[in-house]
């Protein structure tokens, strides 16, 4: 009975203790749109952290007309976990070894560590741009196909929205492109090879960049809020563009774009 009592007094006044250690490890600093959670992290490197979020928030919202519609303030402000190093990332998340952080985009959480690759120029705008897209058109949004949302998040990641159209010209000249009709239909990379995933982004960023830079952001903006209120693709792509009606006529239109330059 003595041992039971201790056993659960071990419990009761010991595991929150550690718990609550465990709460205390993290510091804290906050900016306007986010909260910064980091455990050793250079003073240095937490104001880049929060430079660049606070940046890439306004570009990105400013990028695709959506500036109209702000709401991450106060307990709303989206969060960002630095961790130790790279073990401590690991081990804590599970991850694989190549990732150099990830998100969790209803919680609009973004869990990283200092020195990860890629994470200024490419992770953060990456999901951020999630964050604020999927935020906008719904989490669960079914008419909201995988090209629209990786996308308008790879839109975000300057190289890849700049070097994108070079590749899926080259598509077409090697008779790999993907129409959009079929592009809509994917659900999951999970199946297809390097190349494959990699035209897949290449397009996507490539027809998101085509609707944007052509027909302007109060266009998308549009486009976006007709996928918001549950319409369709082809519905909201005839309510927001005067020169397509529907799918098949984005694609004619885009690929002619590619084709021919017009
Ligand atoms: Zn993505």
């Amino acid at each position: 009975m003595l041992k039971k009592i201790l056993i659960i007094l071990f419990f009761v006044c010991i595991l929150p203790k550690v718990s609550f250690c465990e709460e205390e490890k993290w510091q804290q600093q906050n900016s306007a749109h986010f909260i910064i959670y980091y455990k050793e992290a250079p003073e240095d490197f937490i104001n880049e952290v929060i430079e660049s979020a606070e940046d890439y928030y306004q570009k990105i919202t400013r990028d695709l007309g959506f500036t109209r519609y702000e709401y991450w303030m106060w307990e709303d402000r989206a969060k960002i976990y630095i961790y130790k190093d790279s073990e401590d990332y690991h081990s804590a998340s599970g991850k694989p070894s190549w990732a150099s952080g990830h998100a969790e985009y209803e919680k609009k959480i973004i869990y990283t560590y200092p020195l990860a690759w890629g994470f200024f120029d490419t992770l953060l705008p990456h999901e951020l741009g999630h964050i604020i897209f999927r935020e906008f058109v719904g989490f669960k949004n079914n008419n909201v196909p995988l090209w629209l949302d990786e996308g308008v998040a790879c839109y975000q990641e300057r190289t890849r929205r700049w070097g994108s159209e070079k590749e899926v010209r080259k598509s077409i000249e090697e008779k790999k492109f993907i129409p959009l009709l079929e592009l809509t239909e994917i659900k999951s990379l999970s199946d297809f090879d390097d190349a494959k995933v990699e035209l897949f982004y290449n397009e996507s960023v490539s027809a998101v960049s085509f609707l944007i830079n052509n027909y302007g952001k109060y266009n998308f903006v549009r486009f976006c809020k007709e996928l918001k209120d549950n319409n369709s693709l082809d519905k909201a792509i005839d309510s927001a563009y005067a020169r397509f009606d529907n799918l098949k006529e984005l694609n004619d239109v885009w690929y002619k774009y590619l084709t021919t330059n017009e």
